[in-house]
């Protein structure tokens, strides 16, 4: 599933690429990816000009001159920047540009394709209710965030409407690097482990970013992301020995979802 470094990749791509060019049609396979019809849509944005990309969340965000579109990979899929004689073998909507270039885009199991209006963003129904985008925080906005919050670190770093972009991918080593147990109450976190927390976010999330993301997801150009399995310090590494203390790395359930930790190096209490 794509996370934060995959999703600010791919915008950071689609922005140097796609800014100035002017979309020619839709073509729309999946109508239901979509929160007006294919019509309605061809007839809000056709003629458009990308002016830039953005993301929130692990929703991508072109602002053109008459409106956002806005994409939502869900479980995850493939943007991709090809032109008609050269089409990926499964796609379920294309965005035709004028200068015959054109993106496909392709979801694995459901995903989101939405017109919004320039001023709209705000009343967005799932755009709205996402918390800020998690490396965009300095530690003092961290700080003053997380200060605020109740119950256990790891439901909350994974809620997007408190902290947007953090996964299941990443959260693992994330709280390994804070030395934090999923289940530990924000309540009784000190300040030297919250700031930790800060600095396990940015370890956690930065080196895939540098990598372009992890190497399931693709980018706008059809290369695997560089973010390899070896990357990973003890996500979905249960019974290998920890990398500080040896004692091997357990798979625990925690609330809904599975955690990967040491629990020498992360104590519950
Ligand atoms: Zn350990």
């Amino acid at each position: 599933m794509p996370e934060l470094p995959e999703i600010t990749s791919r915008a950071i791509e689609m922005n140097k690429e796609l800014t100035g060019k002017t979309i020619q049609a839709f073509e729309v396979l999946q109508p239901k990816c979509l929160n007006v019809t294919p019509d309605e849509l061809n007839q809000f944005l056709n003629h458009s000009v990308i002016e830039s990309v953005t993301h929130h969340g692990k929703w991508i965000m072109a602002h053109t001159t008459q409106g956002w579109l806005l994409i939502n990979l869900g479980m995850g899929g493939e943007i991709l920047l090809v032109n008609r004689k050269q089409m990926p073998a499964k796609y379920k909507l294309v965005i035709d540009f004028t200068d015959q270039s054109c993106l496909a885009i392709n979801f694995w199991w459901f995903g989101y394709v939405h017109f919004c209006a320039l001023d709209g963003l705000s009343n967005h129904p799932m755009i709205a209710k996402l918390g800020p985008n998690v490396l965009d925080l300095s530690e003092e906005d961290f700080t003053n965030l997380i200060k605020n919050q109740k119950g256990k670190v790891k439901a909350f770093l994974l809620d997007q409407s408190r902290l947007a972009g953090i996964g299941n991918a990443y959260v693992h080593d994330i709280l390994f690097m804070a030395k934090l147990h999923p289940n530990r109450l924000i309540a009784n976190l000190s300040t030297a482990e919250i700031s930790a927390l800060f600095k396990g976010i940015q370890d956690g999330l930065r080196p895939s970013l540098a990598k372009g993301g992890a190497f399931y997801e693709m980018n706008l150009y059809g290369e695997k992301g560089g973010f390899q399995m070896e990357d990973i310090i003890i996500g979905y590494r249960e019974n290998t020995p920890c990398p500080q203390c040896g004692a091997p790395i357990q798979k625990i359930k925690t609330g809904s979802t599975s955690s990967f930790i040491c629990s020498t190096c992360q104590p519950e209490s």
